[in-house]
């Protein structure tokens, strides 16, 4: 697949001191959906607006099909964006607005109609035409600036923070809808959020954006699973991953232990080397087992509830540990043993936060 957008060592600041994107190198496939996701002034909006030409690169360069970007006029580069705060005319009708794009491109009117009233169907705003914004609900308006979008059909789809908006149980809907839209017209889409949730269930592939750099871009699992960086792993999850500081302590007699203030686990093997680390584990990676064979003991200060699952905290050598488990027959102030799923765990190194 060739590449749709390319950024090379793109960097962008603002006066007097803020490195809003800091040498980001990135490249986009035709046709593919790449989420950036990031805590709020990462940067993501900014990415955004250099790509759409709102905005220029302080240095570096950005490319679109191989083009550099420098040379095409903004109306030029056949982009469309989706804002948060869906940015329709006012005064237009929600017909008005979906049409606005084609009639600037001066195609016939029965050709603005029949494409105005085909994605208004897919997206089921056909009976809200005739409204103007305020006459619509944010969920609604929301539809008519992603049919505006559609309608015109660029090869670029920009969305910023598109659902924030959205009561969460919209949100999902929406998500799914976005999903089945791009496997549908399979345009080169760059999307971005700060809900790891959005960047997990939609991006082809993700790119963890902090402080205007480029911690991780993988797949979702690749994300998840290997996080390349203690701030990826904590990120992603609901309650995200658990890292705990520590060191590595390796005995005369080969055994290996991580200490931390807290706590004391014995490792099955350990290859690591020993001092400083950080430990990292998601609350699903523990296990129940017997007494015997535990790495802890640890007993259980909360409950919660979940429906399909409980979230256990748990108090373990003075250490609050997160466990997430499918068990219902599970209380308060009860004493279990459990120990790490270790072929799961994730090691960072302790100052630069890097996975080992
Ligand atoms: P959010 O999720 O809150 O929208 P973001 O990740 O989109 O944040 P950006 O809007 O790209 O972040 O901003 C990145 C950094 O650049 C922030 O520190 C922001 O304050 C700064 N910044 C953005 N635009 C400007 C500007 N026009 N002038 C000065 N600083 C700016």
């Amino acid at each position: 697949m060739s590449s749709a957008i390319s950024f090379k060592e793109v960097r962008k600041t603002f006066p007097p001191t803020t490195k809003a994107l800091d040498d980001i190198d990135l490249e986009i496939k035709e046709g593919e959906f790449l989420v950036v996701v990031g805590p709020s002034g990462c940067g993501k909006s900014t990415l955004l607006r250099l790509v759409a030409g709102l905005d220029k690169p302080t240095k570096g360069d950005i490319e679109l099909f191989g083009k550099n970007a420098a040379s095409i006029e903004p109306q030029d580069r056949d982009i469309g964006m989706v804002f948060q705060n869906y940015a329709l005319f006012p005064h237009l009708s929600a017909f008005d607005n979906i049409a606005y794009g084609l009639k600037v491109r001066r195609e016939s009117q029965p050709e603005i109609r029949k494409k105005v009233e085909t994605v208004a169907r897919k997206l089921e705003i056909a009976e809200l035409l005739k409204r103007k914004p305020h006459q619509l609900s944010g969920g609604q308006r929301q539809r008519v600036a992603l049919a505006r979008l559609l309608a015109r059909d660029p090869k670029i789809h920009l969305f910023d923070e598109p659902l924030g908006n959205l009561d969460p149980q919209f949100r999902t809907g929406m998500r799914i809808e976005l999903a089945r839209l791009h496997k549908e017209n399979q345009r080169t889409t760059l999307y971005v959020t700060h809900d790891q949730t959005e960047a997990m269930t939609l991006g082809q592939r993700i790119c963890v954006l902090q402080n205007g750099q480029i911690l991780q871009i993988g797949s979702p699992e690749e994300i998840y699973e290997k996080p390349a960086h203690r701030f990826v792993a904590e990120f992603f999850g609901s309650p995200g991953t658990q890292c705990i500081d520590g060191k590595i302590e390796h005995s005369p007699n080969r055994e290996s232990r991580f200490v931390s203030d807290k706590l004391s686990l014995n490792l099955p093997e350990s290859q690591l080397p020993g001092g400083s680390i950080t430990l990292g584990i998601r609350p699903e990676n523990w296990e129940f087992v017997s007494a015997e064979n535990a790495a802890l003991k640890a007993i259980i200060l909360g409950v919660e509830n979940l429906g399909d699952h409980r979230l256990l905290e748990m108090n373990a050598g003075n250490q609050n540990i997160y466990i997430k488990t499918s068990k219902s027959d599970i209380y308060e102030k009860e004493e279990i043993f459990v120990s790490p799923l270790w072929n799961k765990v994730s090691w960072f190194e302790r100052y630069t936060g890097k996975r080992i």
